[in-house]
């Protein structure tokens, strides 16, 4: 078993904050140290946490095509890496699942960043994953619109792909034109097998 091995094991059993979690902890994250591509997202949803695959759904569908990529490539640890700001799903208010548990990315993330040493390109989904990975936006659609900055460094925010963010990319159509061709474009060098 390797250091990234033993630390999942480690994460997996994870009780930090099971206090406040509705259905307990259930940590889903995707990590292996040959991951090019990092998706830095929110949090797992209720189906994720009751399936266990992670963006098994409209906005995983999604978010594959934005990337170009099949359920294959998507779901291939030594591709892809999955590491959401908060590993577990942290139940729902009045108006949507809530924010990540604030615990978590604190004690695990910088440990399982650095399990990924040929990490290129970071896809930031949300606001949290935004705080810690591209501070100096105030907003993603900020962030977003400077990808012609942030992709050269390796970094790129994506609007949620949930089908219910239409409006967004009705109103942004210059998302679709100019950063996700060399967004596919380079998502294909990364994921080519050698
Ligand atoms: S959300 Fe994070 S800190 Fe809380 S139990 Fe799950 S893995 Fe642990």
């Amino acid at each position: 078993m390797d250091d990234c091995q033993r630390l999942l094991t480690t994460v997996r059993g994870c009780r930090l904050c099971a206090a406040n979690l509705p259905l307990g902890p259930r940590p889903l994250l995707q990590l292996a140290s040959g991951a090019g591509i990092l998706i830095a997202g929110q949090a797992p949803g209720r189906k994720a946490h009751e399936s266990g695959v992670p963006f098994d759904d409209a906005s995983g569908e999604r978010l594959r095509q934005w990337l170009g990529v099949d359920r294959t490539c998507f779901y291939d640890a030594e591709r892809i890496a999955i590491l959401p700001m908060g590993l577990c799903y942290p139940g729902s208010g009045k108006s949507g699942d809530l924010p990540p548990r604030p615990e978590c990315a604190p004690v695990w993330r910088s440990a399982l960043l650095a399990q990924l040493p040929q990490l290129h390109l970071t896809l930031v989904l949300g606001q949290y994953a935004l705080g810690w990975h591209l501070p100096r936006y105030r907003t993603l659609t900020a962030a977003v619109a400077d990808w012609q900055a942030t992709l050269p460094a390796g970094v790129l925010a994506l609007p949620h792909p949930s089908p219910r963010n239409q409006r967004w990319l009705a109103q942004h159509p210059w998302f679709a034109a100019e950063p996700l061709p060399v967004l596919q474009a380079r998502v294909a060098r990364l994921c080519s097998v050698p």
